[in-house]
């Protein structure tokens, strides 16, 4: 744990969220700020600053990361489809630096993203 990062102060059970899954290495939680009907923060459950610091060790991490999301999905009933979006760094948007994947659906997405 980061002891100086949100996520890793939620997963500890520090700071409240709407948690809609959990496994040995994964946590999902509905985002403060939604920008959609369904919005839900997937994430490691070890701190990994971004995808920027993934490494070879962590391929099955990053690969549950994102079955976990499409699990979620499935339990949010977005059968007609959605967006999963890493933000990495400062350009890439990101504003929590642990690694998370942000699934957003129950509306129609517009292409290119901002
Ligand atoms: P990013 O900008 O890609 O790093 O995404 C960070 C996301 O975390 C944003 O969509 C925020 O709305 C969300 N967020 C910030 N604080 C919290 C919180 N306490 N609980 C849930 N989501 C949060
Ligand atoms: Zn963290």
């Amino acid at each position: 744990m980061a002891t100086d990062c949100l996520f890793c102060k939620i997963i500890a059970g520090q700071l409240p969220a709407s948690v809609v899954y959990r496994d040995e290495q994964i946590i999902a939680i509905r985002d403060i700020h939604p920008v959609g009907p369904t919005h839900v923060l997937v994430m490691p459950i070890r701190h990994i600053r971004s995808m920027a610091e993934a490494v070879e060790a962590d391929l099955g991490l990053i690969g549950a990361l994102h079955l976990a999301a499409t699990h979620v999905a499935r339990q949010e009933g977005l059968e007609r489809g959605y967006r999963l979006v890493t933000n990495t760094g400062r350009d890439g948007g990101q504003t929590v630096d642990h690694l998370h994947v942000h699934l957003i659906g129950g509306r129609a997405m517009h292409w290119p993203p901002g």
